[in-house]
C-alpha cells in the first residue's frame, strides 16, 4: 500500500511550482487536494466580491488541473479545524500536507488543525511556499532571531541570498476510490459554488483573469513588453506599466519562484542599463511583498493597529460624510476621485494612487487610516492583510518606516504623474471636456463643477494640514515616536 496524502490548499491555488505539493509527490502519487470555504474568512466584514470571484475562478482551474492529473480537488464548507481532521479520518490518509502562511488568523487556525490531527495520530507536514525567503531566513546580523523592521537593510540582505528554482509539477496522480469518494461526501464535500452562491456578486471584467494560465500568460507578456521600461512607466497610472499580477500572487495562482525566474531571464535579455535598472526595481517591489509578510509574521500586532505611539490615541476627526465622499470618489480632488472610482469599478488601483488616496484620507481628511485599510479590503481583488496593512501604515506614517511625516499633495502628484490628465479623464468621464491644466491643478471653476455635477473640494488642504500637523506634534510630545508596547 502506498501512502495516501491529503493536500490542503489555501493561498497556493495551483499544482505547478507548489513547494509542499511537490514534496508530497516525492513521497506518493496518491494525493487528493482539498479546499475549505472557511466561514471565519467569508463571513468577515472585509471581504471583496471581486476577490471571492477571482478565488472561485482559480479553484475551478485548480480542480481541472487535479482531474487532468488523475485525482481531484475536494471542496468543503465549514470550520477547517473541524472538517479537515474529519476528512482526513474518513479518507484514512497517512498524512496531511500544507504550505504555511504568515497571517495571525491563519497561524491560529493551522495550530488548531494540527492539534486535532495529532490527536488522531495523523502525520502533518508543512512547508513555506509563498515567499522566496520565508520568515527567519533573512535576519539581521546577530545570531539570535532578530527580524528587520526597516525595508532597505532587509532588501540589501534579501537580494544577496540565493533564490530557489521552480519545483516540479505532479503530473500523474491516483484519485479516490469509490469508497473514499463516498466517505468524502459524508464529511460534507460539495460542488464548487459560484461567488454568487456565496453571496458575492462580481459581474465586471477582472484586471487579471483567474487561474494559473492567465497569470503565466500575463507574466510572459509583461516580461516581453513592459518590464524593460518599468522603472519609468510604473509611476504613471494611465499606463499599463505594471504587471497586475497582485491577485495571482495573493492567491498563489502563480508560483513565486517562477515569477522570480522570469525576471532573471528578462535581466539576461536586457540590452541597456535602464532596462536592467527596471528589472531591479521590479525585484525591489517583489521584496516589499516579502518584507510586509515577514514583519506581519514577527509582529502580528501590526494587524490590529499602529506600530508607533503617536497614533495609538490619535484624535481623528472621523467625519462620516468625508469618509463617504472619499469612498465614492466625490472629494472634489480629481486624482483622488479618479483613483477611488478605479477601485470601485475594477477592484484594483494603481500603486501610486493607493499612496495618494491613503495619504489624503489620513492627513487631509484626518480620518483613521484603519477605516481606509478596511475599505480597501472590502474592494481589492488583491486585498492582502500584510501588503495592505503595510501600505496603509506606511502612508499614515504609523508603521515601522522611520520617516516621520509623508504627505502627498494631490496637485503635485497629478502634475508629475498624470500631466495630460488621461487617468483623471478615464475615471471621471464627467470632467472629460475640461481643460487639462485645470484638471491637473484642480483649478476647476465653480460653474464648471456645477455643470459637470462634480463637487467643490470638501476640505481646504492648507487648513487641514495645519490642524493635522498640530495634532501630530501634540501626540508626539505626549507619547514620543517609539514603538507601541
Ligand atoms: C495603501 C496601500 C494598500 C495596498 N494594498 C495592497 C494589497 O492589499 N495587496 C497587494 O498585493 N498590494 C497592496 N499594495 C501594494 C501595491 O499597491 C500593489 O501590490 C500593486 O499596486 C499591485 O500591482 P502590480 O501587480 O501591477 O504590481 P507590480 O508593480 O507589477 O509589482 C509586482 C508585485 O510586487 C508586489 N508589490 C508591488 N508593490 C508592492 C508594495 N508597495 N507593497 C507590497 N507588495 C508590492 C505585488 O505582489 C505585485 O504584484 C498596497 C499599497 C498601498 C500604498
Amino acid at each position: 500500500m502506498i501512502d495516501s496524502i491529503l493536500f490542503w490548499h489555501r493561498r497556493d491555488l495551483r499544482i505547478s511550482d507548489n513547494f509542499g505539493l511537490a514534496r508530497a509527490f516525492d513521497r506518493s502519487s496518491k494525493i487528493v487536494g482539498v479546499f475549505c470555504l472557511d466561514p471565519n474568512i467569508l463571513q468577515g466584514n472585509d471581504v471583496a466580491p471581486a476577490r471571492v470571484a477571482y478565488m472561485i475562478g482559480c479553484l475551478q482551474e485548480l480542480q481541472s488541473a487535479y482531474r487532468f492529473a488523475g485525482s481531484d480537488l475536494l471542496v468543503l464548507q465549514g470550520k477547517p479545524e473541524r472538517i479537515i481532521p474529519q476528512l482526513a479520518r474518513h479518507l484514512d490518509v497517512t498524512a496531511v500536507y500544507w504550505n504555511r502562511d504568515v497571517e495571525p488568523y491563519a497561524q491560529q487556525r493551522d495550530r488548531a488543525v494540527s492539534n486535532a490531527l495529532k490527536e488522531q495520530g495523523i502525520e502533518i507536514q508543512t512547508f513555506w511556499d509563498q515567499l522566496l525567503h520565508p520568515p527567519g531566513e533573512v535576519l539581521t546580523g546577530s545570531s539570535t532571531i532578530k527580524p528587520y523592521t526597516v525595508y532597505t537593510p532587509f532588501w540589501k540582505n534579501w537580494i544577496r541570498q540565493p533564490k530557489a528554482s521552480p519545483v516540479k509539477t505532479p503530473n500523474h496522480l491516483q484519485g479516490l476510490t469509490e469508497d473514499e469518494r463516498a466517505a468524502a461526501e459524508t464529511v460534507g464535500e460539495i460542488a464548487l459554488p459560484s461567488a454568487k452562491d456565496l453571496g458575492f456578486v462580481w459581474d465586471r471584467p477582472f484586471v487579471l483573469e483567474p487561474g494559473e494560465d492567465a497569470a503565466l500568460a500575463r507574466l510572459e507578456t509583461f516580461c516581453d513588453r513592459t518590464l524593460f521600461d518599468y522603472q519609468e512607466q510604473r509611476h504613471f497610472p494611465s499606463l499599463d506599466g505594471t504587471s497586475c499580477l497582485s491577485p495571482a500572487l495573493k492567491f498563489g495562482a502563480i508560483g513565486i519562484r517562477r515569477v522570480w525566474q522570469a525576471g532573471e531571464n528578462t535581466w539576461e535579455r536586457c540590452r541597456s542599463d535602464e532596462a536592467r535598472d527596471s528589472v531591479y526595481t521590479w525585484q525591489q517591489e517583489l521584496a516589499w511583498r516579502e518584507f510586509y509578510q515577514t514583519v506581519m509574521y514577527f509582529f502580528p500586532e501590526l494587524a490590529d493597529g499602529p506600530y508607533r505611539n503617536p497614533w495609538l490615541n490619535f484624535p481623528w476627526d472621523n467625519d462620516e460624510n468625508f469618509f463617504q465622499a472619499w469612498r465614492e470618489g466625490r472629494t472634489g480632488y480629481p486624482i483622488v476621485d479618479a483613483a477611488m472610482r478605479q477601485l470601485n469599478e475594477t477592484g484594483w488601483m494603481h500603486n501610486r494612487c493607493r499612496m495618494i488616496v491613503a495619504s489624503f484620507l489620513a492627513k487631509d481628511l484626518i480620518i483613521n487610516w484603519q477605516w481606509g485599510e478596511q475599505y480597501f479590503m472590502q474592494k481589492l481583488i488583491d486585498g492582502d492583510l500584510s501588503s495592505n496593512n503595510g501600505g496603509w501604515q506606511w502612508s499614515a506614517s504609523s508603521g515601522m518606516d522611520p520617516k516621520p511625516l509623508r504627505i502627498f499633495n494631490p496637485v503635485s502628484q497629478s502634475k508629475k504623474y498624470d500631466p495630460e490628465a488621461d487617468y483623471i479623464r478615464r475615471w471621471l468621464p464627467e470632467l472629460s471636456s475640461l481643460d487639462t491644466k485645470d484638471l491637473v491643478t484642480n483649478d476647476i471653476l465653480p460653474a464648471d463643477r456645477a455643470v459637470c455635477n462634480y463637487p467643490e473640494p470638501i476640505v481646504d488642504r492648507s487648513v487641514q494640514q495645519r490642524k493635522f500637523k498640530a495634532l501630530y506634534a501634540e501626540q508626539k510630545t505626549l507619547y514620543g515616536n517609539g514603538r507601541v508596547q
